[in-house]
């Protein structure tokens, strides 16, 4: 029996009414005395119906996100203040270690480089069987941007970056996201006896990427054995957005976020004279057939009812003067889709219409895919079961299903291998246009810090809702 039908039958039976004469002659108010009595009643049920722990009632996740309010900001402050890019996060790696360890959680560290994993230990079920394992995951890296918002914790912080100098900026708000799963973590801790089951806090690193030449971030945790010991039942994420007003919370079922990979196409042809074209052969024609050409996959080729996808080329690079024809032109770009098959079948057009495209001209063209990150699907029925906890704490108005988001994100690898979902937070302060917002990545991109105790609280709420006794 589960708790919720405990309840109902409780509060329409005649349990409450039949008790209220004898409540108001000793003067306790009857709907105190009707909640004691059902908190007793529930917790005698369910220790009856196996669950070894004394249920207490369901725990306030809006009083517990207010609790851990200001040092969430306080976190946030420092963290924004000490940005640090991918895979180079160790400040922030010691400062999430010292306080998942200061709540007396078992603490792995330097997993993927810099990652931080905790387990919390909830209730057991009866014979000392395991309750369910949900995740909880916060990304730590900063990017190279120099910040323009004018705050007394603004970042100063410079680094190293492709060979170049360049200031740091927790520019994608991932200064937030620690910040919040810590305060989160704290809530766990608190109300542990009241999960029926256990929660894994995963830091990771390196979301926005690793620097060239290295791995990194979700991808990197799960090979070096995020998951192999046990695999969570649910996974959870939370990014915040410059795109919705401060405290909306938005979550898509299925795909939501698209896939990624970049590309790099090298044309091979002959160099020769400006003025004897026929001479050699042109990859600067043969670049431009192609990058015509591939515009022909999304608008003639694939099946955009089924879901969008987008192919962009960034960089066109070749020649050094007007009059010679050089050897080699290299295109570099981006493809974005939301279906797996889709994702497969661009990679095969593109590669073939880079082909043929240039050897109708006598020209080679090699293509060269770099995997990056898979879609992020959030699952549907774990979606609308979770439906319900964000709108107890935003309000129905207050939680919307955003669109499609064309940009990518590494929770997909964590989806991949448990039911997971992935939900945003609006951080845009009241009297800004989202629209016309600051957006992520930007160096002016501002957070609206009271939306910090509603993140705690939906993420809180949501591990509550999952772990709660059946
Ligand atoms: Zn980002
Ligand atoms: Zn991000």
């Amino acid at each position: 029996m589960t708790v919720s039908s405990v309840s109902r039958a409780l509060s329409t039976s005649s349990v409450a009414t039949s008790f209220a004469p004898y409540a108001s002659s000793l003067g306790v108010s009857t709907s105190k005395l009707t909640k004691s009595l059902l908190a007793s009643i529930v917790t005698l049920i369910l220790m009856g119906e196996g669950v070894s722990f004394a249920y207490a009632a369901q725990p306030d996740a809006a009083k517990l996100a207010a609790g851990v309010e200001q040092k969430v900001i306080d976190w946030r402050r420092d963290l924004h203040q000490h940005p640090e890019l991918s895979n180079r996060e160790f400040r922030t790696s010691k400062i999430i270690e010292k306080h998942l360890k200061s709540l007396g959680l078992e603490v792995q560290t330097g997993i993927a480089h810099t990652g931080v994993v905790a387990i919390l230990k909830g209730g057991k079920l009866k014979g000392g069987k395991l309750g369910p394992l949900i995740a909880l995951r916060a990304d730590m890296d900063a990017l190279p941007v120099t910040e323009v918002v004018d705050l007394p914790f603004a970042s100063k912080a410079t680094d190293t970056y492709r060979g170049q100098t360049v200031g740091v900026m927790h520019a994608c708000g991932h200064d937030t996201h620690v910040a919040m799963l810590m305060g989160v973590a704290e809530n766990l801790v608190k109300v542990k006896d009241s999960l029926a089951g256990d929660v894994m806090f995963i830091f990771q690193p390196a979301e926005e990427g690793a620097p060239d030449g290295e791995e990194g971030g979700a991808e990197l945790m799960l090979k070096q054995g995020l998951f192999a010991k046990r695999k969570p039942d649910q996974v959870f994420g939370m990014h915040v957005t410059s795109s919705m007003p401060s405290g909306m919370i938005g979550v898509r079922s299925g795909p939501a976020m698209a896939s990624e990979d970049s590309f790099t196409i090298k044309v091979k042809g002959r160099q020769t004279h400006g003025s004897r074209p026929w001479n050699g052969v042109d990859p600067i024609v043969a670049a431009a057939q192609i990058i015509t050409n591939v515009q022909t996959i999304v608008s003639r080729q694939v099946d955009i009812t089924k879901a969008p996808a987008v192919v962009s080329f960034g960089a066109v690079n070749g020649g050094i003067r007007s009059n010679i024809i050089p050897d080699e032109v290299e295109l570099i770009g981006t493809i974005r889709t939301f279906d797996q098959p889709m994702r497969a079948d661009i990679k095969v057009r593109l590669a073939e219409i880079a082909e043929l495209s240039a050897k109708t001209l006598g020209a080679t063209a090699t293509t060269e895919i770099h995997q990056g990150y898979p879609v992020v699907v959030n699952n549907p029925e774990l979606v609308a079961n979770m439906r319900p906890a964000l709108a107890s704490v935003v309000g129905d108005k207050m939680l919307i299903e955003p669109g499609l988001i064309t940009g990518a994100e590494d929770f997909s690898f964590y989806a991949l291998e448990s039911p997971g979902m992935f939900f945003f937070l609006g951080v845009t302060p009241k009297g800004t246009d989202p629209e016309t917002a600051a957006s992520n990545h930007s160096p002016a991109f501002y957070v609206d810090e009271s939306a910090l105790k509603i993140g705690v609280e939906a993420m809180t709420k949501v591990a509550l809702t999952t772990l709660k006794a059946q």
